[in-house]
């Protein structure tokens, strides 16, 4: 087994809707990104790129290269899987939290677990998404962006 962790931020911008686990989420701010920006799938990239060695996200899909502008995150989530699967390694459980003050993610998370579910090939209670605020402290809790610490369980079935 390997475990990994992944943490990532995005600015708010202008917009009206952000993407979390795939989900579109309306809100009155957008993120500044060069992919979609969904914030929570950069995360948890980089937990299964952390628990296979593999380096990081912005070694496979640069924020400098055109092909990756507006891209689908669960595109480059998909691509982090393969690079595992080719070296003998899947997902066992993911446990994610995003931090934010806004917006409110309880009516969305259904379906954000869900998408992660269907991704990862897991089954529903292999799959967690928390949601906490800073209680109005720094960066987050000023409303400037959020954030999400993803952790996750890999069988490496070479070892
Ligand atoms: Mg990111």
């Amino acid at each position: 087994m390997r475990i990994g962790h992944g943490f990532d931020v995005h600015a708010f911008a202008d917009g009206d809707h952000i993407m979390l686990a795939g989900v579109r989420i309306s809100h009155n701010r957008g993120l500044r990104a060069h992919s979609d920006g969904d914030v929570l799938l950069h995360a948890l990239c980089d937990a299964l790129l952390g628990a296979a060695a593999l380096g990081d996200i912005g070694r496979y899909f640069p924020d400098t290269d055109p092909r990756w502008r507006g891209a689908d995150s669960r595109t480059l989530l998909a691509r982090v899987l393969e690079l595992l699967a080719e070296r003998g390694m899947r997902p066992l459980q993911a446990d994610i939290t995003v931090i934010a003050e806004s917006p409110k993610l309880t009516s969305h998370m259904p379906a954000m677990c869900a998408n992660l579910a269907q991704d990862l090939k897991l089954q529903a209670d292999r799959v967690n998404i928390k949601a906490t605020t800073t209680e109005g402290l720094g960066y987050i809790g000023r409303g400037e962006g959020l954030a999400v610490h993803a952790v996750i369980l890999v069988a490496d079935d070479k070892a």
